[in-house]
Formats: C-alpha cells, structure tokens, sequence
C-alpha cells in the first residue's frame, strides 16, 4: 500500500497551516466543515493520528473516532433540522477517496433530496461560517 505522505491537506489543516471552520476538537480529533459541501452541514471528522485512511489505521485511532462521529452526526442532524444523516467514509482512490488522511464524512439529509456531487462545488466561507456557528450550538446545548 501507498505510505502515509503529511503534505496532504488535512495535515495541513491538523498542523494549523491551512484555515478550517473547525466546530469540534478534542486530544485525538478534529472536526470541520467541508468546503465542498455535498449538502449544507457536510462535516469531516479527522483524528489527528496519521494514517490514510481506515485500511491502515490503528484499531484504537478508530476505536476512539466512532463516539465523535456519532456525537457529530446528532447535533449536525439538530442543527440543521434534517431528516436523516448520511455517515461514509472512502478508501484508496478506486472508492473515491481524495484526500489521503483518514476522515469521515458526516451530510446531514432531506427527504427527497440528493446529494450535490462528491468534491463539487466551493462553498462561500460565509455560509461555511454560519454553518459551523449552527453546529457548535447544537453541541453546546448537548
Ligand atoms: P474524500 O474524497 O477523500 O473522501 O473526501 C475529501 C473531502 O475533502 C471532499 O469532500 C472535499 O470536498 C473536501 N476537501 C478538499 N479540500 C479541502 C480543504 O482544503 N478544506 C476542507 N475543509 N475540505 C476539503
């Protein structure tokens, strides 16, 4: 398998080098609005430990990853009043995987409504701001 390489973008973003609209973190993760966001709301939740994605990771990194994902995912589902929350996470190019650092995406879903494509569109920070503003809420109120 390809080795773990810390240029990747969100090395970047874990080391501070690139700005995020981070809503969550603790001493082993991180989490931020995509900014090619496949509906409003879409999270990346990012443990710190280097891997590149979950064939590869160490069981405890996953281990200690899933409760923040699924605390992540109920308040994006509050946050944005949704109906339901998609929760995927890609491996290795041939699966659609673009940025080599594990991560897991967290959309939050609308009755009837599709997703926008994977890696499409740029979000206006502004909008990701407020989004991220929505989320922290619905985490602090717990
Ligand atoms: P993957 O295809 O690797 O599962 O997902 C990578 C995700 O990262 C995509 O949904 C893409 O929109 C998002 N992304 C790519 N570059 C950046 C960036 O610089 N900052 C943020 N916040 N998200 C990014």
């Amino acid at each position: 398998m390809t080795s773990y390489d810390d240029a990747n973008i969100f090395a970047r973003i874990l080391r501070g080098e690139i700005p995020s609209h981070r809503v969550y973190e603790d001493a082993e993760t991180i989490a931020f609005m995509d900014v090619m966001p496949q509906g409003p709301g879409h999270l990346l939740v990012v443990p710190r430990a280097p891997s590149r994605n979950l064939l590869d990771a160490a069981p405890d990194t996953l281990a200690r990853l899933m409760p923040v994902v699924q605390k992540l995912a109920r308040a994006a589902k509050v946050a944005f009043a949704a109906d339901g929350v998609t929760v995927m996470q890609f491996n290795e190019p041939a699966s659609g995987q673009t940025v080599f650092h594990l991560h897991v995406h967290i959309i939050p879903r609308f009755a009837g409504e599709p997703l926008h494509p994977h890696s499409g569109t740029m979000e206006k920070p502004e909008i990701l701001a407020e989004h991220a503003e929505r989320v922290r809420a619905a985490l602090a109120a717990g």
